[in-house]
């Protein structure tokens, strides 16, 4: 019997010679195997004579729980539920839990990298989240930058707040965004903002700043600065804008909230923090992911539809779920490395219990 082509797979093994090519014929279904949850598919690749199960290259690989359980442990984890409480509720050792969102993790960060990109930049705005790493002393801060129109989250940096971190949001903005016509940029009164507008975005864009005084931890008054272009050009832009009238930094702060509200890391006086700045920019990745194409976003209501920011950036058609995420093509190549280094790393952080 002959067996017709598989064209979603593609053979992982390091030595054959179609390695990653999907397309080529070379992929056929193989055998059924059963396992303690239903009965898998086995695809066997021409060219070099191996087989491989249909969870090869995700981060589903070897799984000894349910794929659902780890969808959820995912879930949970974006709605701001820390390790810890996520070991009680679904009766996993706190290890399991934690490797489970390392691998999430990586798997998010990919797809971030494949598919953020093509964006149409209309209004941008930028600001920086404050938190800490290991002791209270060690302050760091997390630079965002958002696409108004579309509500995208387009980039983040975790790092000290210098002109450094700055200048790489900016250049990761730029790589990630077609620019058509000049387009509104706010952030607060951080200075090294316009010095690294200046020097990357001066042509393409109208720069203000918005100057909050506070006393008593109350906004007494608002300052609102141009700093780039001409107020004829910036008044008409924003009578142009769909989504505000004056300069603001509303939406950007709006973002800030939610990520702190998904990211167990940043709940503000709590006992659990991160402990290094990798880990805590991992954890933004996968937050980034679920943000942009997972979450339907109430700005974005229209009639019966709720759009995620995806969707009305136009880079995907529909809602995509995680279970999608993880088994989508383009992150499939990254698996088989980073399976074997996630064991090492899980018990190296193991005292991270709390
Ligand atoms: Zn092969």
């Amino acid at each position: 019997m002959k067996y017709k082509p598989v064209k979603d797979r593609c053979c992982l093994n390091k030595k054959c010679l179609d390695q990653r090519k999907f397309g080529e014929g070379n992929i056929i279904r193989h055998s059924m195997y059963k396992t303690r949850l239903g009965r898998r598919r086995r695809y066997l690749c021409k060219t070099c004579k191996k087989t491989f199960c249909s969870t090869k290259g995700t981060p589903y690989y070897r799984l000894q729980k349910s794929r659902l359980d780890f969808d959820e442990v995912v879930q949970m984890t974006v709605e701001g539920v820390r390790i810890s409480s996520i070991s009680r509720i679904k009766c996993f050792s706190w290890n399991t839990i934690a490797s489970w969102q390392y691998l999430a993790c990586q798997a998010a960060g990919e797809f971030n990298n494949q598919n953020l990109k093509d964006l149409e930049l209309i209004e941008l705005q930028a600001d920086e989240i404050c938190t800490f790493t290991g002791t209270k002393k060690k302050l760091i801060w997390i630079f965002v930058a958002i696409e108004v129109w579309s509500r995208i989250w387009i980039s983040k940096v975790v790092g000290s707040r210098n002109y450094r971190n700055i200048k790489t949001l900016l250049n990761q903005v730029i790589d990630s965004c077609r620019i058509v016509n000049p387009f509104i940029f706010t952030t607060d009164g951080f200075e090294p903002y316009s010095w690294a507008t200046r020097n990357l975005m001066s042509s393409i864009c109208l720069y203000a700043q918005v100057i909050k005084k506070r006393r008593k931890n109350r906004v007494i008054n608002v300052e609102r600065r141009l700093i780039i272009g001409t107020k004829s050009k910036m008044e008409q832009l924003l009578f142009e804008s769909e989504d505000f009238s004056t300069i603001n930094t509303s939406f950007i702060e709006r973002l800030n909230l939610t990520i702190r509200q998904g990211c167990a890391y940043l709940g503000r006086r709590t006992a659990y923090h991160s402990r290094s700045k990798d880990l805590l920019a991992d954890k933004l990745s996968l937050q980034m992911c679920y943000y942009n194409f997972v979450r339907p976003h109430s700005a974005l209501k229209f009639g019966g539809e709720i759009r995620t920011p995806a969707m009305q950036a136009g880079l995907v058609k529909k809602q995509l779920s995680f279970r999608e995420i993880f088994t989508s093509m383009e992150i499939l190549f990254w698996w088989v490395f980073i399976f074997l280094r996630t064991r090492v790393r899980v018990e190296k952080f193991a005292w991270f219990s709390t």
